[in-house]
Parts: structure tokens; C-alpha cells; sequence
């Protein structure tokens, strides 16, 4: 361990470092109080302070208020130094935040077994700050986890909500505007029947990609639901959120995955629901996204692989 030794004596400071290195520790000793709390706050990886009570200027019981009014993160073992006629000061040394004492004159076996506790407490105290980095670490990732769909990789339902409330809150303070599109794999289900579940998960990973590769950088893109899928286009009015839209049904058509079991084009597409936001003061996410569901309803309704869009008057 890296031990300080603040002593004012200098037979019992030099008997004390001999004692502490003998001991196989690192000692850094210093002759009074103001000096140790010098090296304390220059020694980041100090692990023991071993301090005389008297000592000129700065005292043993001012240097353990100090240390441990300091905040540091990594704990310091603090050790008063007494001889037997201090010991009615112990209670206000321990009050003052020491872990242990020492009594004078120095008694190596009893150094030895007080450095042994105190490396103890240290260990402990590194594992313990170990695993709550792990903690925090597997709270982060559980955090990411639960709002990632795993077969697209996608920000999922919960993700999208909570963006969306934060997009929501920022449009009504600064009058931001948005739009969302709404995108839905046409005869999917006929896919799934023709083509089996797994190759319908493949064809989902590759129409999120594309999706998201034809998207602009600040637009934001969820799994809505199974075959559904948000796309957030911040600061767009609707025709620029359209052509957007548009966009992303030719990308994905342009994939050219054959879909035998629908009519012409007979490849894989999509219909997409482009909404505004509405502009009246306290529309909530849910009026959006509604309106976003009609346009799309009304996309499908007109023979997919189409944008329809729902304009601001009929939206609010
Ligand atoms: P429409 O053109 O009207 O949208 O018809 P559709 O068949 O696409 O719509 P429907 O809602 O009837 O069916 C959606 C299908 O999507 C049914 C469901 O099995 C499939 N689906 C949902 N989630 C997944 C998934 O994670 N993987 C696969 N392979 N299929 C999924
Ligand atoms: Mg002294
Ligand atoms: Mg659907
Ligand atoms: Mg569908």
C-alpha cells in the first residue's frame, strides 16, 4: 500500500517509515499537518494516512476533517497516532472520521495486524467499486436493450415514444415542425405463407435497411410493430416529408425481393401514411400517429405500394 506518514518527531517519524516499508509498503512521510494534506491531495493513489495527533499548524484532527470533507472517490484509511495520554481524545478522533488508532511508542506486531485491516477494508472496497461499475455498465446496456428490436436492430415501440414525446415537447416550445410516415409491408402475410417465417424475417431486416438508408441523417426510424415500421422526419413539412416518403417506397421496391404470392408488381413493397403535426397547442403523439394510421389505411385502400398523405386540417 502507499502509506503517508505525517509525524512532527523525527526519531518516531523515522521509526515509523522503517517499521511501514519493512512491511513491504511504500511510505511518503512528511513533519506536519499542512504538509500532509499537501501530499494527500498531490498522492491520488494514497491508501493509508498514518497521522501524529500534535502536530504545529495543522493538527491530526484537522487533517481527518479535511480529508474526509474532500470527496475523494477512492477511500483512505486513516490512522491516529496516540500516546496513552491522548486516548480521551479517541472519541473525538473517530468522531472526526478516523478508521483506527495506533498507540505510542510503536509496537510493530500492532502496525502490522492495524496495515493488514486496513489493506482488508481497501480490497473490499475495490471490489465492491468494481462490480458497481459492472452494475452500471449492465444497467446501460439493459437500458439500450430494451428499447432495440433485435431482429432489425431498430429503436422499438417504447424507443419511438419516448423520442416522440421529447419531438413533441420541443415542437410546442420552439414551434419546431415534423412529420411522420407510417410504412407497412404490403401482402405480408401471404409472404410469411408463401415464402415460410424465417425468409419473412429476412425480407424485415432488409426493408429496415433500406429504409434506413434512404432516410437523411436526423430522421429517426422505429419497428412500430410487427410489419410496421415509423419513420420521424424533424423539421419537414408535408410535401418534403412526401417526397421522402416516396423515397423509401421506390428503395424498397428497387429490392426487387420476389413476391410470387401477390399480383403485379409481384415483388416485395410498401405502403407508407405520411401526418403532420398537428398544429394546434396540446395535440398529443397519439392524434399523429392516428393520422398517420388513416393515411396509410387510405394508401393501402387505393391499391398499395403507395404514399398517401393526410394534411394538417384533416390531421388536427
Ligand atoms: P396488407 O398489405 O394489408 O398490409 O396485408 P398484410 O398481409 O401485410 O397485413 P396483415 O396485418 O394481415 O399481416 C401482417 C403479417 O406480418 C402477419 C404476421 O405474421 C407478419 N409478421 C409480423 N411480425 C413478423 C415478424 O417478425 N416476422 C415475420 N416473418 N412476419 C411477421
Ligand atoms: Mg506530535
Ligand atoms: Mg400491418
Ligand atoms: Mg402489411
Amino acid at each position: 500500500m502507499k502509506i503517508l506518514v505525517a509525524e512532527d518527531d523525527p526519531v518516531s517519524r523515522t521509526i515509523l517509515v522503517r517499521a511501514v516499508e519493512k512491511l513491504g509498503h511504500e511510505s511518503l512521510a512528511v513533519s506536519d499537518g499542512e504538509e500532509a494534506w499537501e501530499t494527500y491531495r498531490k498522492t491520488p493513489d494514497l491508501d493509508v494516512i498514518i497521522s501524529d495527533w500534535m502536530m504545529p499548524g495543522v493538527d491530526g484532527i484537522e487533517l481527518c476533517r479535511r480529508v474526509r470533507n474532500d470527496g475523494r472517490e477512492d477511500y483512505v484509511h486513516f490512522i491516529f497516532l496516540t500516546a496513552l495520554s491522548d486516548r480521551d481524545h479517541l472519541l473525538e478522533g473517530f468522531e472526526a472520521g478516523a478508521d483506527d488508532y495506533l498507540t505510542k511508542p510503536l509496537d510493530r506486531a500492532e502496525l502490522q495486524v492495524r496495515l493488514a485491516a486496513a489493506e482488508r477494508v481497501r480490497d473490499l472496497y475495490r471490489r465492491l467499486e468494481e462490480k458497481n461499475a459492472e452494475l452500471e455498465r449492465l444497467k446501460d446496456e439493459f437500458f439500450r436493450q430494451a428499447r432495440r428490436d433485435p431482429l432489425t436492430g431498430l429503436g422499438n415501440r417504447r424507443r419511438m415514444e419516448e423520442d416522440l414525446d421529447l419531438l413533441q415537447g420541443q415542437a410546442e416550445r420552439y414551434g419546431y415542425s415534423y412529420c411522420v410516415a407510417l410504412c407497412d409491408v404490403d401482402f405480408f402475410k401471404a409472404y410469411n405463407d408463401h415464402y415460410g417465417h424465417p425468409r419473412g424475417d429476412w425480407v424485415l431486416k432488409n426493408v429496415a435497411r433500406t429504409l434506413r438508408e434512404s432516410c437523411r441523417r436526423g430522421d429517426a426510424l422505429y419497428r412500430y410493430g410487427g410489419e410496421e415500421f415509423l419513420v420521424v422526419l424533424p423539421g419537414q413539412r408535408l410535401e418534403s416529408a412526401l417526397s421522402a416518403a416516396e423515397r423509401m417506397r421506390a428503395a424498397v421496391e428497387g429490392l426487387a425481393i420476389p413476391h410470387e404470392a401477390r399480383e403485379p408488381p409481384r415483388v416485395v413493397t410498401i405502403s407508407a401514411g405520411v401526418a403532420p403535426l398537428p398544429t394546434k397547442r396540446g395535440a398529443n403523439v397519439e392524434e399523429i400517429l392516428g393520422a398517420a394510421d388513416a393515411a396509410l389505411y387510405a394508401a393501402k385502400r387505393s391499391g398499395r405500394n403507395r404514399v398517401c398523405a393526410r394534411g394538417p386540417e384533416e390531421a388536427s
